[in-house]
């Protein structure tokens, strides 16, 4: 999988978890059923984007890298 165009990620990079806290990167997105769980995500309700798209945003809200698409925790 990849970006997704529509709601509630509008082709964003970057998807927020709230429930974890956790950003991933959709470029990199880790499908395998551990994995990042998007689609999961989504279906929970806990999908937000941000603005700027960037992982420095991602951060400044208090997100925390997921550990299969991004790495390096920042916790
Ligand atoms: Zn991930």
């Amino acid at each position: 999988m990849t970006r997704r165009p529509g709601y509630p990620l509008y082709g964003k990079k970057y998807c927020g978890n709230t429930n974890k806290m956790e950003v991933h990167d959709l470029d990199n997105e880790d499908i395998s059923p551990s994995g990042c769980q998007i689609d999961e995500i989504i279906a929970a309700g806990h999908a937000v984007t941000f603005t700027p798209d960037t992982l420095d945003q991602a951060h400044k809200e208090g997100y925390d890298n997921c550990a299969y698409c991004i790495g390096g925790s920042t916790k």
